[in-house]
């Protein structure tokens, strides 16, 4: 009997010490393991069987953050401001090049189409539309308007054209411009009076006169034609202004331009 008491109380002197040694750090290491798991932004330091807990700043998710008295936006610098038109459109060739252009470089612009290449391009005309840039009316056959009675100007030109748009887009063009800035007084002031706004240009690039009408000859009329509201007449007819296009865009930004459509004068 005596032995076994004697293996028993040593028996309990090994768990004694066994507890007080070992099942703390078990025990840290357990509560460490709840603290993780029920509190994950608490960071934990361990120090030894000492466990100390701080309470982490986590950065809340964007949506959820309220700004607390939030400074106000310093005015922005102020602008000047162009808007580059493209004349005669949609077509399969030109077209669509000017848009990659725009597009990679975030430009928006205004095409005056032509009502019978609407038709002919639907297409092209949406895609025009869809990527934010203004359509306008630029007659449906191109003729001179002064040789046109005003009732021919909108029966024959403009109101196919528009709602030809309109059938794409489910937008209705009510801004125009007169094929060759061809329009006669009388004319202006019945436009006027039946809604429409009339855009002309105040910068042409001749881009659609082949005679002079190189990428470099482009170029050099933006350097030196370029003002405050300027609308640019260009045109989706030739490739030398496809060539000059990254650059007049370049230029422009670098002169603090930003670039509107027509409808934003
Ligand atoms: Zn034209």
């Amino acid at each position: 009997m005596e032995r076994k008491r004697g293996t028993g109380l040593l028996l309990a002197l090994i768990l004694i010490i066994y507890l007080s040694a070992v099942n703390p750090t078990q025990a840290a290491q357990l509560y460490l393991y709840e603290l993780f798991q029920s509190y994950p932004n608490l960071h934990v330091w361990k120090e030894g069987t000492i466990v100390r807990t701080v309470k982490l700043e986590l950065k809340e998710p964007e949506e959820q953050k309220q700004p607390i008295d939030p400074a106000p936006d310093p005015p922005p610098t102020p602008k000047r401001r162009i808007a580059l038109t493209f004349d005669d459109g949609p077509d399969l060739i030109n077209t669509p090049r000017i848009l990659d252009i725009l597009r990679d470089e975030q430009v928006p612009a205004t095409f005056f189409v032509l009502g019978a290449k609407v038709e002919r391009y639907p297409d092209m005309t949406r895609r025009i539309f869809h990527e934010g840039h203004l359509i306008a009316n630029h007659s449906r056959t191109h003729p001179d308007f002064a040789q046109l009675s005003n009732e021919e100007i909108l029966a024959l030109e403009l109101e196919p054209t528009s709602e030809a748009v309109e059938k794409l887009t489910g937008y209705y063009p009510m801004i125009m411009r007169p094929p060759y800035g061809s329009l006669r007084q009388d004319s202006v002031a019945f436009l006027r009076e039946q809604g429409w706004q009339i855009v002309r240009w105040s910068l042409d690039t001749f881009d659609w006169d082949s005679t002079r009408n190189s990428s470099e000859e482009i170029v050099e009329r933006i350097k030196t034609g370029h003002h405050n509201n300027a609308v640019v007449l260009m045109h989706c007819n030739g490739p030398t202004t496809i060539q000059a296009l990254p650059e007049i865009i370049s230029i422009l930004r670098s002169l603090d331009y930003q670039f509107i459509t027509v409808n934003q004068l």
